[in-house]
């Protein structure tokens, strides 16, 4: 049975934060003094988190790009597709190494998203004693089909995690990155520009499920009252995710530049 990560309070006080205060400084742009870094393709680098603030966890980053204010969005799609082909190899090495009960994978960006540091950078946590599979549900993944290509679908979960808005790809080991990464990309830009005013953070996850893998995207806001008080989670109605899917199609039909 899965019990609640510890977190170690004291150890978070002494995390470097430049996400609300862009000019502090940055450890991920001072590269010359890393440490125990893991593996390096060019400006793309693997590393041993400083602060391993979960118990019970292997907490490591990658740092994504030497652009510190830079965004998954706003990379090239060649870098995209690097990062992306990148951070899925070392997920799943993590993973192979069969040392851990499962193996996050996930992303912050922006003030409302939980990170500290404002440098593109990504997380893959092995966990010695939760298995996430065990809370994660198909339904979760499912719903309102948005857009389809082969080997690759994008949904509106209609039984969401928490709510309101989750975009979820499905892929598979014989997806193309670069297309998953160019989807990735428009969803993103879709959130960011258009979705709903004010919205300047993002999540997004990584799952296995089965044989299945899944990028669950997330918009974030304050969480809704009625998740945090009753664990009820909300979401759209047909007429609604119609809608959604009619703005989020152009972005997505569109070649990228
Ligand atoms: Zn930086």
């Amino acid at each position: 049975m899965n019990t609640a990560l510890i977190f170690d309070t004291a150890l978070a006080n002494t995390k470097p934060e430049t996400m609300h205060h862009k000019d502090n400084y940055c450890p991920f742009c001072d590269t010359t003094h890393l440490t125990n870094i893991l593996a390096q393709e060019k400006s793309i680098i693997w590393l041993l988190n400083k602060y391993p603030v979960l118990c019970d966890t292997w907490p490591t980053i990658i740092i994504e790009t030497d652009h510190c204010h830079s965004e998954f969005s706003e990379y090239p799609l060649n870098h995209a597709e690097q990062v992306l082909t990148f951070t899925l190899s070392k997920w799943q090495e993590t993973i192979d190494s069969k040392r851990f009960a499962s193996v996050l994978c996930f992303k912050n960006h922006g003030p409302m998203s939980g990170g500290s540091i404002r440098h593109p950078h990504s997380q893959i946590i092995g966990l010695k004693d939760y298995d996430y599979h065990l809370t994660m549900e198909q339904k979760h993944f499912d719903g309102w089909l948005m857009y389809e290509e082969p080997n690759l679908q994008v949904t509106l979960s209609k039984e969401p995690l928490i709510g309101f808005s989750e975009f979820n790809i499905h892929f598979t080991n014989q997806t193309s990155i670069r297309n998953l990464a160019k989807t990735l990309q428009d969803i993103l830009h879709y959130i960011l520009r258009e979705f709903a005013r004010f919205t300047s953070s993002y999540n997004y996850f990584f799952y296995t499920m089965g044989h299945d893998l899944y990028i669950k995207i997330v918009p974030r806001y304050v969480t809704p009252p009625l998740f945090v008080g009753y664990g009820i989670p909300e979401t759209y109605d047909d007429a609604r995710a119609d809608r959604i899917k009619s703005a989020l199609l152009p972005y997505l039909t569109t070649a990228s530049i």
